[in-house]
């Protein structure tokens, strides 16, 4: 049963084949065997899942399930889990148990699905290879030397293990994107506002979006369907419709318009992906779309100008962690002084730190104009290429990341690990979609193709990935698992 999509598991679930407690055992059992060497979970909450499994079982009986009645996932660890531990990755949160749900868990949890717990992922998602967590590295199930990307790693892995059919991280710099590329997964972040980030620990408020990760196009179609809407509480999430995700799948490429944008082809990029990827661009060229040179003039300022908005809005966010409210509270302070410093030094780690430090330096007086106000103006230019660029083509497409997945341990240079994030922090500062997909693999390790579109043009991606998906079989690949 660990082999299968989401809409296999769910055909097998309606056909009576299995019942939702015998895939959750079963799944958990799996888990049980093979997460200690992965490490990708945190916490697993397996008595609460049987109960929730028993109960889809019940609402099956009664011919009430709906299209994700029954069916296992797991969080990433930012999402607040109600009665269940909510780390963010971190030993400042290592108590906490979050009082309620997040929208999305919420949402899921009417849509009948069955939570298996929660993913490990770097502290407060900063980083791009899982290796910032108090809990430790994740590894990687393709090759147990490598990373497997961040900061929802842990998602990717236990997905890519056959843990768990799917799971949810969230991506503020390509934290869905990248892993989703180096474990050989689909991954989709969404248009920002298209999901409600209420309940999910922030860190860049203006850049965070959740999405759904999981084997197939179709996988994170169905996860859509229940994931994405207008919620009171978050007002930055949009009141737009929902359109059903899943309708327009199959729906022919013929005359799309694919737009390759030359300053993601250039220096930086690994050879062997590049040939991949143009492997993946003649996939849709058999499929009728048309090929495009683009140009998007202002990436290369999309590091920098990320590198300051994003530890800007953390600086503001991780501000709450004072000792006072939830979470590490430092032993015996002489004073309130002593409690926060000693608090938030012994809470945080080396990274959050570093943005902390970053962050309050270009928010203070004197350095705000040169540094967060002109990284915001350069974010207008970023996100006016991508709206030029869309007014000539459908979608575009390049790889998700430089590299395929690196060795632990490998990149102990911050800048280094920053520039892994070339080909996705743009997506996030233009606010625009962006899904990975499985397009090959080279020494045995997984190569992502992305694929961008326009402001709320998720169903159209999902569709050009699932055409994609039914004439390939790099989704279908599975790593080699030691049980
Ligand atoms: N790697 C980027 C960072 O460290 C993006 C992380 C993310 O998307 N959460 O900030």
């Amino acid at each position: 049963m660990h082999d299968k999509t989401l809409a296999e598991l769910a055909r097998g679930l309606a056909a009576g084949d299995f019942s939702s407690r015998e895939l959750t055992a079963s799944l958990l059992e799996r888990i049980q065997r093979v997460d200690p060497s992965l490490n990708s979970f945190i916490t697993v909450t397996g008595e609460q899942a049987l109960e929730e499994a028993d109960t889809a079982d019940d609402l099956r009986q009664k011919g009430q399930a709906g299209a994700l009645g029954g069916l296992p996932l797991a969080y990433k660890d930012i999402f607040c889990t109600e009665g269940v531990r909510t780390s963010a990755g971190s030993k400042m949160l290592d108590n906490f148990i979050a009082p309620y749900n997040a929208t999305v868990v919420e949402k899921l949890r009417h849509a009948g699905t069955i939570s298996l717990g929660k993913t490990n992922m770097d502290e407060f998602a900063m980083g791009s290879s899982n290796e910032n967590s108090y809990y430790g590295p994740v590894k990687n199930p393709w090759n147990s030397t490598l990373v497997p990307g961040g900061s929802s790693g842990g998602s990717a892995a236990a997905v890519a293990a056959g843990l768990v059919p799917a799971a949810l991280g969230t991506d503020t710099g390509g934290s869905i994107r990248q892993p989703a590329a180096f474990c050989g997964i689909t991954g989709l972040k969404p248009t920002y506002g298209r999901i409600s980030r209420y309940g999910m620990i922030a860190y860049a408020s203006s850049l965070d979006q959740a999405g759904p990760m999981a084997r197939t196009a179709e996988d994170c179609a169905m996860l859509m369907n229940a994931m994405a809407g207008h919620d009171s509480r978050d007002s930055t999430s949009v009141a737009r419709n929902v359109p059903d995700y899943t309708q327009d799948l199959d729906k022919p490429l013929n005359g799309l318009k694919v737009g390759l944008p030359v300053e993601y082809f250039g220096d930086g990029l690994a050879p062997e992906v590049e040939t991949a990827i143009r492997e993946a661009v003649k996939v849709y060229e058999s499929l009728g779309a048309r090929i495009i040179d683009v140009s998007l003039p202002h990436t290369r300022l999309a590091i920098p100008a990320y590198y300051v908005i994003a530890p800007a809005e953390a600086s503001s966010n991780l501000s709450r962690y004072d000792g006072v409210r939830f979470g590490h509270r430092c032993d015996n302070p002489i004073d309130l002084e002593d409690l926060y410093k000693r608090t938030r030094a012994e809470g945080f780690g080396d990274e959050v730190k570093r943005r902390i430090l970053i962050g309050t330096h270009t928010l203070s007086e004197g350095f705000f104009d040169a540094y967060y106000r002109k990284a915001q103006q350069v974010r207008r230019l970023i996100r006016q290429d991508f709206l030029d660029a869309f007014s000539h083509v459908d979608v575009l497409m390049g790889p998700a990341a430089p590299t395929t997945a690196f060795e632990l341990g490998s990149r102990a240079d911050p800048v280094q690990m920053y520039l892994q994030d070339i080909y996705t922090i743009a997506i996030n500062l233009a606010g625009i979609p962006g899904i990975s997909v499985p397009a090959g693999l080279v020494d045995n390790r997984p190569v992502g193709l992305q694929i961008l579109g326009p402001h709320f043009g998720e169903a159209h991606l999902l569709n050009v990935a699932h055409v994609y998906q039914q004439a390939t079989d790099w989704h279908q690949r599975r790593p080699e698992i030691k049980e």
